[in-house]
C-alpha cells in the first residue's frame, strides 16, 4: 500500500488538479494499494474524480463521538459515505493538537465502528530515539492505541519517527525493517501471529522517488505513508510504480 497524505495544503481546485495528474498512472496499476489523503473540503470532489478507477480515498483525521456539540469536527459516520481509509494518531496531531493515546484509541474504536480502515500513526520524537528508547515508546503507542480493540481486521499500521517526517532525514531501510518487525511481533503477542502476518504496517517519513526502493526491499515492509512527496503527480506515481515491480 502506498498512501498520500496531503496534510493541510491545497485548495479544493488545485486538489481536484492533483488528483486529474496522477488517476489515470495510479489507476493502471493493479498489485498495489493507492490511497490518496486530501483535506476534508475535497473528499467529495475528489471522490467524484476517483469514481469507478481503483484508486481509494483517506480522510486525515476524525473525531470520536458520532454527532453533537462539537463544533467544527467531522465524525466516522460523515467520514463512512466518503472514504474508505482514516489517518489517526498522526505525529502532527499528537504535537500540534494534543491528541493522547486514549484519545487516539477512542478514535480508532469510533472508526471500526461505522467500517472506516484505520490507517494508525506510531514513532518515537528525536529525544526518544537518542536516548534509546525507541522500542519502549514504539511498543506503548502501540498497546495504548489498540487497547480493547478485539477485530483487526482492517486496520493498516505506519511507523512514523517523528524525526524523520517532514524533515528529509530519513530512517534507513534496516531501521525501519527492524521496528516494524518489533511491532508486528507485538501485535501476535497481543492478538495472534496470523492477524500480525497479514497486518500491513507502512513507513513513513521523508519517503521520496529516490528512496522507495530501500524501504520497499525490506521484508517487514509492507508499504510507505507519504507526506510531502504526494503532493507532486509524477514523483508519487514513480513511488507507486517503483512498489508495484518490487512487489511483483
Ligand atoms: C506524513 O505526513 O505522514 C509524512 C511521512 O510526511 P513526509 O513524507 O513529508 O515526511
Amino acid at each position: 500500500m502506498i498512501a498520500g497524505n496531503w496534510k493541510m495544503n491545497t485548495t479544493v481546485s488545485e486538489a481536484t488538479e492533483l488528483v486529474k495528474a496522477m488517476r489515470a498512472g495510479l489507476d493502471q496499476i493493479d498489485n498495489v494499494d493507492k490511497v490518496i489523503c486530501p483535506p476534508f473540503i475535497s473528499l467529495a470532489s475528489v471522490g467524484e474524480l476517483i469514481k469507478g478507477s481503483s484508486i481509494k480515498l483517506g480522510a486525515q483525521n476524525v473525531y470520536f463521538a458520532e454527532k453533537g456539540a462539537y463544533t467544527g469536527e467531522i465524525s466516522p459516520l460523515m467520514l463512512a459515505d466518503q472514504c474508505e481509509f482514516v489517518i489517526i494518531g498522526h505525529s502532527e496531531r499528537r504535537q500540534y493538537f494534543n491528541e493522547t493515546g486514549e484519545i487516539v484509541n477512542k478514535k480508532i474504536v469510533a472508526a471500526l465502528k461505522v467500517g472506516l480502515k484505520p490507517i494508525l500513526c506510531i514513532g518515537e520524537r528525536l529525544e526518544e530515539n537518542e536516548a534509546g528508547r525507541t522500542e519502549e515508546v514504539v511498543s506503548e503507542q502501540l498497546r495504548s492505541s489498540l487497547a480493547e480493540i478485539a477485530y483487526l481486521n482492517s486496520l493498516v499500521i505506519a511507523y512514523e519517527p517523528v524525526w524523520a517526517i517532514g524533515t528529509g532525514r530519513s530512517a534507513t531501510g534496516k531501521q525501519a525493517n527492524e521496528i516494524i518487525g518489533l511491532i508486528r511481533r507485538n501485535t501476535a503477542k497481543l492478538y495472534d501471529k496470523e492477524i500480525a502476518r497479514n497486518m500491513r504496517i507502512l513507513y513513513g517519513g521523508s519517503v521520496t522517488a529516490d528512496n522507495t526502493a530501500e524501504f520497499i526491499n525490506q521484508p517487514e515492509i509492507d508499504g510507505a505513508l507519504v507526506g510531502g512527496a504526494s503532493l507532486k503527480a509524477t514523483e508519487f506515481l514513480s513511488i507507486v510504480r517503483q512498489t508495484s515491480e518490487i512487489k511483483k
